[in-house]
């Protein structure tokens, strides 16, 4: 299955209520204008709640879910998609039945916008419509740089919400046939419940790996390469996937106890894991620190941003961009490893020759692994990156896969070179180090 077939099979499914709500459309809702609106309000109230509790199972994170949709950073914009869907959707909801009730009378109009005493029916969708407001907002930067932590934090607010629509929909659902009211919302919250039972309580206790520090590598000041080793059954992963490392070291002045996604830098075949990380915030500063024999836990591997079977002579153009190179890393120490001839060429973007990571390692691999070739982008000798510095080192650039990961501003300038050397976008695949 294609990324786009999954996100599209996802969108069809969270779509059924609202399907099944139009297939079962009656001539009464369409019998006036007012009936129209409120036909229109219940719908959109069907499709919002229902994407809702879409984008709540696609929050699950079991390992290897995430392969079909390109990635766990490919899948969780579908998740904000869908919120953001599911959002808009709510706002318009009461905006259409207000509007239908207006049609009828200034006094029924209030009374649907402005619940009356105990009304629960009502006071539940008004709070589970404030709350995603709350959980939702911090997560666009329309709102500011968001916070990551703190929006962490807010999120735990989507279960009440989904509780309150879930009792606000049961109690005035009249759309759809009882009991396909009841199979529909009863089913998709079922999976939701489980999904967040798996991600919060489940992979929690069953899927983090014990791991123990067992040297701490620094190829550069701001940068550390852990080199961990199993403390029991050993993860089994691809090159260039990532995991989430939960550092346990208590000496650590911040990010203990907290997850942090970082890809392994070390090849499968290797008997431990290597992640590299860079000092980029808080955590990351901190774990440079990290003490040898602290123990930190391991949860994957997610990822795919290179295909699982690949065939050997298949060309390929990788860019990188500084701490974006270790999933190049870790592929190429496993290219290193199996020994077979390849035709892969890395431009590697780094501001100078001092902050290029790895850089000897890279330059033996260039030596050693037969068809692979090294192009170093110096920012300050060479500008931005751009097609010309691009064509001119890369032979057959329009037949090669383009996999493009670095920070965020030089994943768009890739994008866009190598769009211009006329790589189809279906062969340009980023991975992505943010996930806001
Ligand atoms: C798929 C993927 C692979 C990555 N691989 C590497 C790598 O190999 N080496 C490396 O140095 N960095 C990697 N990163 C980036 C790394 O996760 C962040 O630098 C780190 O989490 C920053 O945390 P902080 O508290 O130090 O910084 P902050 O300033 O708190 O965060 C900076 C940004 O990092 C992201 N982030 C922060 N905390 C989390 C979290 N708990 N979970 C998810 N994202 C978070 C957010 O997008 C945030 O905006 C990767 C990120 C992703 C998504």
């Amino acid at each position: 299955m294609t990324p786009l077939q999954a996100r599209s099979l996802i969108w069809v499914l969270a779509l059924l209520p609202a399907i099944v709500a139009v297939v079962m459309l009656r001539e009464s809702d369409l019998a006036s204008p007012e009936a129209v609106l409120n036909y229109l309000g219940r719908l959109t109230g069907i499709a919002g709640l229902a994407l809702m509790l879409a984008a709540a199972i696609l929050s699950c994170r079991v390992p290897g879910f995430d392969r079909p949709f390109g990635g766990l950073t490919k899948l969780w914009w579908t998740h904000h998609q869908l919120a953001t869907a599911a959002f808009l959707l709510l706002l318009a909801h009461p905006i259409l039945l207000t509007l239908a009730a207006a049609s009828v009378s200034l006094d029924a109009a209030v009374a649907t916008l402005l619940p009356s005493g105990l009304d629960w029916a009502l006071w539940t969708g008004w709070g589970a419509l404030l709350l995603l407001m709350l959980f939702l907002g911090p997560g666009y930067r329309f709102f500011g740089e968001p916070d990551y932590q703190r929006w962490k934090r807010l999120h735990r607010l989507a279960a009440p919400a989904v509780v309150l629509a879930l009792i606000h929909t049961l109690y005035l659902a009249r759309t759809l046939p009882w009991l396909w009211e009841a199979v529909l919302w009863l089913g998709l919250a079922a999976l939701a419940v489980v999904s967040i039972l798996y991600r919060f309580s489940w992979s929690r206790r069953f899927g983090r790996r014990p791991y123990r520090v067992a040297r701490v590598v620094r190829p550069a000041n701001n940068v550390v390469e852990l080199e961990l080793e199993a403390e029991g059954p050993a993860l089994t992963y691809e090159a260039g996937q990532f995991v989430y490392l939960t550092p346990r070291d208590p000496s650590l002045v911040a990010g203990r106890g907290e997850e942090h996604p970082y890809t392994l830098s070390s090849a499968p075949g290797e008997t431990g894991l290597r992640i590299a990380i860079k000092a980029l915030g808080d955590a990351s500063r901190a774990i440079q620190d990290i003490a040898e024999g602290s123990r930190v836990q391991v949860e994957g591997p997610y990822g795919g941003f290179f295909p699982q079977r690949s065939s050997p002579d298949a060309p390929e153009l990788w860019i990188a961009g500084g701490i974006g190179i270790t999933p190049f890393l870790a592929r190429a120490r496993h290219l290193a490893e199996v020994g077979e001839p390849v035709d892969i060429v890395l431009i590697f973007c780094v501001q100078d020759e001092a902050r290029a990571l790895w850089l000897d390692e890279f330059r033996e691999l260039a030596t050693t692994l037969p068809g692979f070739s090294l192009h170093m982008h110096y920012f300050y000798e060479n500008g931005p990156l751009d097609s010309t510095f691009v064509g001119e080192r890369c032979p057959n650039v329009e037949t090669r896969t383009a996999y493009i990961c670095g920070p965020g501003p030089l994943l768009g300038l890739a994008q866009k070179v190598a769009h211009e050397l006329n790589i189809p976008r279906s062969r340009i695949v980023t991975e992505e180090f943010d996930l806001l």
